[in-house]
């Protein structure tokens, strides 16, 4: 279970209504029963159930029990999507070990209004569902023009690829073998795909690599996916 204080050994908390009640009610944990809990500083902790009422449940935190990880490098760059869709592209971000979740404004994005809260409460749930102890940073949204013109500041020697249904004959696979052990970034585009126009500037960039999926044309949520277990299948940990 994901929670904003400090964890160390000997000290107590208490959560909040809604941790309370998913511990009590739906795990149907009890005074004396024991919980993992994680902050995204601190490593992973074993804690006991010290009072238990649906409103606010007490722990004591007994030991550390793993260590925390380092932020994962993988930076993940996507127009967004509709609701459902979008929860649905953090979820997997978050499971395919992404380390950054960064929202790019396309010239045919249809999405303007980005709820952050709910970006990030799909993000800490992800990492607790699949034991993630760094919850992956939601960046704030940011044009494309505004991301390459600042990409070699921001992202160094960061290599970006850039996935496009356009791009039919270059495989991800060789390029993505010579990329081994250096940091990578992947963009993927809104349900309109990428303008013209963008296409031209993205394959202006030194630092971009064009990259396909296949011949067929994916939803953009597909694409992510498919993209990322590539990358985490030839170059990830
Ligand atoms: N209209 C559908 C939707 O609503 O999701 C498909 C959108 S597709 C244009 C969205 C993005 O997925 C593209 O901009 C590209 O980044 C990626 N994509 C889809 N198919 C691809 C392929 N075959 N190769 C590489 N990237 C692809």
């Amino acid at each position: 279970l994901f929670v904003e204080p400090d964890l160390a050994a000997g000290g107590n908390l208490t959560l909040g209504k809604d941790q309370s009640l998913y511990l009590a009610a739906v795990l149907r944990k009890g005074v004396g029963d024991e919980v993992v809990l994680f902050n995204g500083r601190d490593g992973a902790w074993l804690c006991r159930l010290t009072g238990d009422s649906k409103k606010s449940v007490t722990l004591e935190i007994i030991e550390q029990i793993a260590p925390q990880t380092p932020k994962s490098d993988f930076w993940y760059g996507f127009a967004p999507l509709k609701s459902e869709r979008l929860d649905y592209v953090v979820q997997k971000a978050v499971e395919m070990g992404v380390g950054t979740i960064q929202p790019v404004m396309t010239q045919f994005t249809q999405v303007h209004r980005l709820k952050p809260d709910r970006l990030s409460a799909n993000a800490v749930e992800a990492a607790e569902q699949c034991e993630v102890l760094n919850v992956p940073e939601i960046a704030a949204e940011i044009s494309l023009d505004r991301l390459l013109a600042d990409w070699p500041e921001t992202h160094g020697t960061r290599t970006l690829l850039f996935a496009d249904e356009g791009e039919a004959s270059s495989s991800p696979v060789a390029a993505l073998e010579r990329l081994a052990g250096q940091s990578i970034g992947l963009l993927i585009g809104p349900e309109g795909g990428f303008s013209d126009a963008e296409r031209e500037k993205l394959h202006a960039q030194p630092f971009v690599i064009p990259i396909s999926l296949g011949p067929r044309i994916l939803r953009a949520d597909t694409a992510a996916v498919a993209a990322m277990a590539l990358i985490q299948a030839i170059i990830g940990d």
